[in-house]
C-alpha cells in the first residue's frame, strides 16, 4: 500500500473541502481498502466520512423513505419498513457479500464499489478503466463475469452491486451534495455512465460530490417482489446474472411490471420495452418467452459470456413464474405424456 494521509471529516462541507485530485472518500472501507492494498487505487488522501452524524438514519420522506448514505447494508436489509414495503431491496442486499461485510458496508459505498473485472484488479495487465488508454485485456482474454449489455471496445466490465439492482427496480434516486453545497438527485439507473471510450468515468458524479442519501419512492402496495441471483457459489460470490422483479397482479393479468438485471452490464440494466411486453398480459409461458426473447441479445460481446444469454433467459422466466404466482401451477402442456393431445 502506498503511503497516504488519513483525514477525518467533521462535516459534509469539510469533507468536500478536503477533496482534491488525489483524494478518496472512505465510508465502510470494504472495497476501497482492498483496492488500495493492491495499488489499483492510490489516493494520496483518504477522507473518512464514516462518523458524520445523521447520515446513518432511515427516515420518512413523503410517502417513501430517505436512507442516509452511511446506513449499513445490514441495517437497511433488516429494517422492518424495508422488509414490509420494499422487500426486493432487502433480498438483493442479503444476496450480496457476507454478514461481516454487510455489517460494515454502507449504502453510498455499495453503489460506488468498483467492478470485479479481473483485469481491473491486476496491475500487470492493461485496463482502460484503471489506466486510461492502456487497452482492455478482457478483449481476447478470459471473462466469465463480464457484461452482456452496454459494453464498448474499450471495456467489457460489469457493475457488481446487488443493492443497486434492487434500488433500480424500485425507481429509487440518489441524493448528491456538490462541493458548492447544492443538492441534486439522480435516478439510480442514471447514476452510472456507460464506458464508451472513457471507461475510467463510471458515474455522473463531479469532483467533490458526495452521495448523502438514497430516496425510496412510496411502496408499491399490492405488488409481489423478488430477487433471484445466480452465482458460482451459494454465498459470498458476485452475480453472474440477477433479476429483480416487482409485479402487480390484477386477477390473472399482470397489471404492472418492473424488472432490473444485475451482473450483465456496467450499471443495473433496465429495459422499458420488456416491462411493456408483460403489462396487461396473462402470466403464461409464452408471455415470459416473448419478454426474454426481447431482452436477451443475439450475441455476447465476449465468447466466455455467451453462457449468460441462456442463463439470463432462464433466470428471467423463473423469476417471472415466481413473482406472478405461476411457479406453483402445473404446466399441463409441458407435463402431458407423449402422444397425449396438447
Ligand atoms: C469478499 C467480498 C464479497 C462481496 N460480495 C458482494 C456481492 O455479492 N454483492 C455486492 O453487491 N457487493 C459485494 N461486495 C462488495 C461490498 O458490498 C462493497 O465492498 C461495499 O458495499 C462497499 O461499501 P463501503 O461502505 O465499504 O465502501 P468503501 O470501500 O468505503 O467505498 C467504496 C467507494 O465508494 C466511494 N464512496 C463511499 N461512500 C461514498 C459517498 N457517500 N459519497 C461518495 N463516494 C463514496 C469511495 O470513495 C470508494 O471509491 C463484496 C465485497 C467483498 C470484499
Amino acid at each position: 500500500m502506498k503511503p497516504f494521509d488519513y483525514q477525518r471529516a467533521h462535516s459534509l462541507a469539510d469533507a468536500s473541502g478536503r477533496m482534491g485530485d488525489a483524494a478518496s472518500i472512505i465510508a465502510g472501507g470494504t472495497n476501497l481498502l482492498d483496492l488500495m492494498k493492491i495499488q489499483v487505487m492510490t489516493p494520496s488522501r483518504v477522507i473518512d466520512i464514516s462518523r458524520l452524524s445523521g447520515m446513518d438514519r432511515i427516515e420518512p420522506h413523503g410517502d417513501g423513505l430517505r436512507i442516509g448514505a452511511l446506513v449499513t447494508n445490514t441495517t437497511l436489509a433488516t429494517d422492518a419498513r424495508i422488509r414490509a414495503g420494499w422487500p426486493v431491496l432487502s433480498r438483493a442486499i442479503l444476496a450480496g457479500a457476507s454478514a461481516q461485510i454487510r455489517n460494515k458496508a454502507t449504502t453510498g459505498g455499495n453503489l460506488l464499489q468498483r467492478t470485479r473485472c479481473p483485469y481491473f484488479y491486476d496491475t500487470a495487465m492493461a485496463c482502460n478503466k484503471r489506466a486510461p488508454g492502456t487497452g482492455c485485456s478482457a478483449q481476447g482474454g478470459s471473462g466469465r463475469m463480464l457484461a452482456l449489455f452496454g459494453t464498448s471496445d474499450d471495456c467489457l466490465a460489469a457493475h457488481p452491486s446487488d443493492m443497486a439492482v434492487g434500488l433500480a427496480v424500485l425507481g429509487a434516486e440518489v441524493e448528491i451534495r456538490a462541493s458548492s453545497g447544492d443538492t441534486r438527485t439522480l435516478p439510480v439507473t442514471q447514476l452510472y455512465t456507460l464506458p464508451g471510450n472513457r471507461p475510467d468515468i463510471e458515474t455522473g458524479l463531479e469532483k467533490g460530490d458526495i452521495i448523502t442519501a438514497v430516496i425510496l419512492p412510496a411502496p408499491r402496495i399490492g405488488t409481489r417482489q423478488t430477487y433471484r441471483k445466480v452465482r458460482d457459489r451459494a454465498s459470498y460470490a458476485f452475480a453472474l446474472v440477477s433479476v429483480a422483479a416487482v409485479l402487480k397482479m390484477d386477477g390473472d393479468t399482470i397489471a404492472e411490471a418492473a424488472l432490473a438485471f444485475g451482473g450483465v452490464a456496467p450499471r443495473p440494466w433496465t429495459d422499458a420495452a420488456v416491462n411493456g411486453l408483460l403489462t396487461g398480459k396473462r402470466p403464461e409461458p409464452a408471455t415470459f418467452e416473448r419478454a426474454a426473447a426481447h431482452l436477451v441479445p443475439d450475441t455476447a460481446p465476449h465468447p466466455e459470456t455467451a453462457f449468460k444469454r441462456p442463463l439470463l433467459r432462464r433466470t428471467l422466466i423463473a423469476t417471472l413464474r415466481e413473482a406472478s404466482g405461476l411457479a406453483g401451477q402445473v404446466d399441463t402442456a409441458r407435463n402431458a405424456p407423449s402422444g397425449a393431445p396438447q
